[in-house]
């Protein structure tokens, strides 16, 4: 039933908390700033609405890219360029690919029996390069990626390119045909479920399901998705 897997990236495949951390401690490091116990979890108040931001279409990832770091700074009460420290870290960032538990183990499962590709929002060369230097691009038959698509996910901007992308391989797919897998709620899941397309939730913090977003299937853990395709 199901042909193609679009599989989110960050906090999917690549642990985007451990490639953060790693990044900022470098990126302190570098600048002697001190990296604190409080660092990550301020860095994260600051950071996820701002994608939350994007993913409503209320700013764009340009305007994280301005702003980020300036608020975190000035939270932290650190006197620093944040907008010069963004382009620091984003440069470590850029190398940084570690992976979620299970993420090989699933790709060497998935890979004969379906076509794979990345579906993620973020900056192109960024994620291309971290899929590369993971050893996860040979799996893919294509990458999804916000910033060449044009549109974020949960826009069906987005998943209409992906639609038209995939047609290209398999000019015959339907919508039913297609699954997202992903750790977000608001952008893998309600953008595929309002574009028609099926979903499934990886659910690895083992959130409690507070929405009225309805996946067709839930993991806690990614190599569950074996029992499922
Ligand atoms: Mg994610």
């Amino acid at each position: 039933m199901i042909r193609a897997v679009l599989l989110d990236v960050d906090n999917t495949l690549l642990d985007f908390h451990k490639c953060a951390q790693e990044s900022m401690k470098r990126g302190f490091a570098d600048w002697g700033i001190p990296f604190t116990d409080e660092t990550y979890p301020v860095y994260q108040t600051i950071n996820n609405p701002l994608w939350r931001q994007i993913e409503d279409g209320i700013i764009t990832l340009e305007d994280l890219k301005r702003i980020r770091w300036v608020k975190v700074f000035e939270a932290l009460g650190v006197d620093a360029d944040g907008v010069e420290f963004e382009t620091l870290f984003r440069s470590y960032l850029k190398e940084a690919s570690q992976p979620v538990e299970g993420a090989y183990e699933v790709l060497e499962y998935l890979y004969p029996k379906y076509q794979l590709y990345s579906a993620t929002n973020g900056p192109y060369l960024q994620q291309l390069h971290r899929l590369e230097i993971a050893g996860m691009s040979k799996y893919m038959s294509g990458n999804f990626i916000s910033e060449d698509i044009g549109y974020p996910k949960p826009t069906k901007e987005y998943f209409a390119v992906c639609l038209e992308e995939l047609q290209k391989q398999m000019s015959d797919i339907s919508k039913e045909e297609i699954l997202m897998v992903g750790d977000s709620l608001t952008a893998d899941i309600k953008g595929g479920v309002e574009f028609g397309i099926r979903t499934c939730w990886y659910n690895h913090n083992k959130e409690e399901h507070k929405t009225d977003i309805e996946a067709d299937y839930v993991v806690d853990h990614l190599v569950d998705l074996k029992e499922i395709l």
